[in-house]
């Protein structure tokens, strides 16, 4: 039986002339995620990609098929048959490769689309024949074209006829690394995960920053962001994480700076340091899990404050959204149970009693110019350490 794997494409297929570089990286992407599947033949053609193991006897297509829906640029997928071009071999395969579906439902209907237009019959003609034949060999069947349990596809393309019972929804969005790269200020909460997965759906790949403050944070804190990004990188692609001592910093905030506008200096240097580590890898843009009114330090006038403290373009993909519904989507891509783990982060250490919570950036800035960070900005970017996490 030869079997493969189809896959449509939904955005990519409306770009204009760059459309066959976008379709690289996707492949590229699948190639990659692949790797160890055994031999198989990736083709493209007619907003289609073509995934054929070279055994597809021992080939395992539902683990293929479970890391293809966590692609992103990839529409829907199915799993399909491969036929001769021909109504004789269609009729002749369709009931043995569909039979379990086509026992168990009541109603369906056979839908067939002919991009190849050589072919002598047309798509209604080829539907209602191997309904027909669907027909003779299943008694438990009607046919239903408004509302069927089951969908039978008959796709006849450039290379040969296809036959599935229906697709699965992909991912969605561009595939990773077709917009650039950019920085991930990634926690061990809820809403960075979220923020660095919306931001990998629209094409960016990342690396990440977490900052830590030992001893006030512990191994196991650290530990829960890595298990985060692991989690990630199925979506995302390798990680480059890299990890900021960031205690001195912090205590110099609580010994020099009003308490009140501790939380919008600690972000403000936290931007700091991630643009100087960004500027070595040549990143442009931030990102970060911050949602408007979400939390004291999320207000217009906060984000102002900290979007001042850095020229590189600072990505909010959660700016807009609930906090349901950014725990929907963390439920979606299993960070949810990590990132409720009780440990703490260094955001939660220093926490002001009474943040102000309309800061106002020459207060702010002055407060600042009080204690000399610079030499402790560039020993903490010194000191960052740097790993890859990957599948
Ligand atoms: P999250 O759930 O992502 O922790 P939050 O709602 O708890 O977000 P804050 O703690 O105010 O919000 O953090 C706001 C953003 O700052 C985070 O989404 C993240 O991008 C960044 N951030 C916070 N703590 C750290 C950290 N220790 N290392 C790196 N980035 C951090
Ligand atoms: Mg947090």
């Amino acid at each position: 039986m030869n079997e493969l794997i189809l896959m449509k494409y939904g955005e990519i297929a409306l770009k204009g002339l760059n459309k066959s570089s976008f379709e690289d990286i996707l492949l590229k992407n699948i190639r990659w995620r692949m790797r160890d599947m055994g031999r198989l033949r990736l083709r493209k053609a007619q907003s289609t990609i073509y995934l054929e193991p070279e055994n597809p006897e021992s080939f395992d297509f539902d683990e293929a098929m479970d890391r293809l829906t966590k692609i992103f640029g990839i529409a829907s997928i199915s799993r399909a048959l491969v036929v001769e071009k021909s109504l004789d071999a269609i009729q002749k395969e369709i009931c043995g490769y569909l039979e379990d579906q086509l026992s168990s439902a009541r109603t369906f209907k056979v839908e067939t689309r002919r991009s190849d237009k050589q072919f002598p019959l047309k798509s209604p003609e080829i539907s209602a024949e191997v309904g027909g034949t669907i027909l003779s060999r299943f008694h438990n069947l009607q046919v239903d074209v408004h509302d069927p349990e089951l969908v039978v596809n008959v796709e006849i393309r450039d290379f040969g006829a296809y036959i599935h019972a229906g697709s699965i929804p992909g991912a969605g969005g561009m595939p990773v690394s077709s917009s650039g790269k950019a920085m991930i200020l990634i926690s061990g909460g809820l809403d960075s995960p979220v923020a660095a997965y919306m931001m990998a759906k629209r094409g960016l790949s990342l690396e990440a920053i977490h900052f830590v403050s030992p001893p006030y944070t512990s191994d196991r804190a650290l530990q829960k962001v890595e298990t985060l990004c692991e989690k990630l990188v199925p979506y995302t692609g390798s990680i480059k994480f890299h990890c900021v001592p960031f205690t001195e910093i912090q205590e110099a905030i609580k010994e020099h700076c009003p308490e009140e506008l501790f939380t919008v200096i600690m972000r403000r240097l936290m931007m700091k340091v991630a643009e100087e580590v960004c500027k070595k890898q040549d990143i442009k843009a931030l990102v970060t899990g911050e949602s408007l009114a979400q939390v004291a330090s999320q207000t217009l006038d906060a984000l102002y404050c900290t979007d001042n403290a850095t020229d590189l373009v600072v990505l909010r993909p959660l700016i807009g959204m609930d906090k349901s519904e950014i725990i929907k989507i963390a439920y979606q891509i299993d960070t949810y149970e990590t990132s409720i783990l009780p440990y703490e982060d260094c955001c939660t250490v220093f926490t002001p009693r009474h943040p102000r919570t309309r800061p106002k950036l020459h207060f702010v800035e002055k407060a600042e110019a009080g204690f000399d960070f610079r030499p402790l900005l560039a020993k903490a970017v010194e000191d960052t350490t740097c790993k890859t996490i990957t599948l």
